[in-house]
């Protein structure tokens, strides 16, 4: 792994980009949390869903660190 690498690069992005995933995410014409079909400019169904994505994407991104490390 390349955990001591990602760290330092982290440490280089600057602080208001504290969020990398929602940013990146294409609409593909489907809500990218419920797969409910959207507008093709959008790319959740509903603020609840971002929400949630968030949520979950800010525990993707950032994850608990292993207890054997
Ligand atoms: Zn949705």
């Amino acid at each position: 792994m390349r955990h001591q690498v990602e760290a330092s690069e982290s440490a280089l992005v600057a602080p208001s980009l504290a969020r990398p995933g929602i940013a990146t995410l294409q609409p593909k014409g489907s809500c990218w949390y419920c797969d409910q079909a959207v507008d093709n400019v959008r790319r959740f169904c509903s603020p609840a869903c971002r929400t949630d994505y968030l949520e979950e994407e800010e525990g993707y991104f950032d994850p608990p660190r292993s207890p054997q490390a």
